[in-house]
């Protein structure tokens, strides 16, 4: 526990209406939207300028307690779950959008302002801001950043890293230091901004954020294809993705996904079918035209059992929307829905859908799988309960399983959501032993005590002894500092 003294420290640097310790506050922000981990802070913070930060993370090191940045809370890896010995620090009152300039097509915002917001700002202007989490309503932009965040356009329009121009951040040790800026071409020492986004709350707090914005297309349509089995999906999606047309939008979505989502949505799906493509394709009139009828050729090559183009904007809207409550409409189902990102070579995808079914059968459990299929993005999402440790093992072993697999084919354990505490253990299989020591040298350069956000992503030795989430495996490799 952190000491009455400090914890007064603490308060007056916020100030007493932006510090608590009440027991409802810690216990909200003991979770994220990860299952199984949690952990209660010490107090929660609401900090209102950079200075205020900086003179935490000064007494942070001082005095050896941990700082756990937190946006909106709906990080899948555990990202913003405490640890032993720490204070949440709040950053969903930063809403500001500071400046939109026009002729540099950029815009300045403070880490707390919804995603959502960004592109809503944008659009007035006839500009765009793609990275569409399907989290885009309520996650903010600071969390974002911090996890690399990807979404439904990642295919056509890339990730959040490839529209962030410049950061300004805090650092472990209290700095205030701004990273890049307006200018498209800048090669002035180190990178530190690429190496902030994605760093998972480890390496900074970030205090204002500059991002890129593009021209908003023209014309967009929405296709949907069905198909007897996943196979022949992951087919068609390989096939189009190689063949040169590149979707903005070509996700997919398993039989229990469907079933869930019509369940939920209550939008007219069939779930009868067993697997579902969305596409979207977006541009100039004759391209898109162009673009629409090779993907319906692609698809009936592969076995489709029907393609239907969305006839306007609001039956595409629908189809998206569905597409986006797919999380939600499987959580409804079981106590405890697990959902992983396993990524592969988009060339992979047939192999890897292939795979995940086998396992599902071997291991006997409930998985709905979905995701973004045109980047090789799947999300196959077990649906468990916590309360039953036989069947929580099960689906643990099928995550470990589904890992392996993805590694096998050459892709990755996480495409967008992190490794945060959940996926750790599973690190140094991906990138091995001496890029795993880089790594933890690269934060004990930046972190030399280990204050902001210890314990995620990797262990450092003793420093984080601290780290304990709920889950008792966990507890387990944590204790083995594995
Ligand atoms: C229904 C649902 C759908 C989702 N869909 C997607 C998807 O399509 N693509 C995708 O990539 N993710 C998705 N996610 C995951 C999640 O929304 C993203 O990871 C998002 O970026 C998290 O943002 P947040 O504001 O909730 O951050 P939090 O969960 O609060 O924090 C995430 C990480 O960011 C750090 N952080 C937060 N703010 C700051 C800051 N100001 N400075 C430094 N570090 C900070 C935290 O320490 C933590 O490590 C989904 C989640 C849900 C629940």
């Amino acid at each position: 526990m952190i000491k009455e003294i400090v914890l007064n420290k603490i308060k007056s640097i916020v100030g007493a209406d932006n510090f608590t310790t009440s027991d409802e506050h810690r216990i909200v922000y003991s979770y994220d939207a990860t299952p199984v981990l949690n952990q209660l802070p010490d107090a929660v913070v609401f900090p209102e300028n950079a200075e205020q930060i900086s003179a935490i993370m000064k007494l942070a090191n001082e005095e050896k307690f941990a700082v756990i940045p937190r946006g909106a809370g709906t990080g899948l890896s555990g990202g913003s779950i405490p640890v032993e010995n720490s204070i949440v620090l709040v950053m969903t009152k930063w809403r500001k959008i500071i400046e939109l300039d026009i002729d540099n097509q950029t815009i300045l915002v403070e880490p707390g302002v919804i995603t959502e917001t960004i592109d809503l700002e944008a659009n007035k202007f006839n500009l765009f801001y793609p990275p569409d989490p399907g989290s885009i309503k309520v996650c903010t932009i600071g969390g974002n950043v911090a996890e690399n965040a990807g979404g439904l356009r990642g295919l056509k329009y890339g990730v959040t890293k490839n529209y962030v121009l410049g950061i300004e951040f805090v650092s472990p040790t209290g700095e205030l230091i701004w990273t890049g800026g307006k200018n498209f071409k800048d090669v002035a020492g180190y990178n530190l901004r690429d190496i902030l986004v994605g760093s998972e709350g480890t390496l900074g707090i970030f205090t204002k954020i500059l991002l890129r914005l593009i021209p908003r297309p023209k014309l967009s349509k929405t296709i949907l294809a069905a198909f007897s089995t996943n196979v022949d999906s992951g087919k068609a999606v390989a096939e189009i993705t190689s063949s040169g047309i590149t979707p903005a939008m070509l996700e997919f979505l398993d039989n229990t996904t469907i079933k869930c989502v019509e369940d939920y949505a209550k939008i007219g799906l069939d779930t009868s079918i067993n697997s579902l493509l969305i596409i979207e394709v977006d541009g100039k009139t004759s391209e898109v035209e162009d673009d629409q009828n090779k993907i319906k050729n692609i698809c009936e090559k592969n076995n489709a059992l029907y393609v239907k183009i969305a006839k306007d904007e609001n039956e595409a809207n629908k189809l998206k929307a569905a597409r986006r409550s797919a999380f939600s409409a499987l959580a409804r189902v079981s106590p405890t829905t697990i959902l992983e990102d396993a990524t592969v070579p988009r060339s992979k995808l047939p192999e890897m859908l292939e795979a995940i079914q086998k396992i599902v059968k071997e291991e006997d459990v409930m998985l709905g799988n979905f995701g973004h299929a045109g980047d090789g993005n799947l999300h196959p999402t077990c649906l468990t309960d916590e309360g039953n440790s036989t069947e929580l093992h099960k689906a643990e072993k099928t995550f470990e399983r589904i890992f392996n697999t993805a590694i096998k084919l050459g892709g990755t354990i996480t495409g967008e959501h992190g490794v945060g505490l959940a996926k750790k253990n599973f690190l140094e299989l991906q990138i091995g032993s001496a890029g795993l020591e880089f790594m933890k040298k690269i934060k004990s350069v930046w972190d030399p005590n280990n204050v902001l956000n210890p314990g995620k992503i990797f262990s450092l030795k003793p420093k984080c002894e601290g780290v304990l989430p709920s889950n008792k495996n966990q507890i387990k490799n944590f204790e083995e500092g594995i």
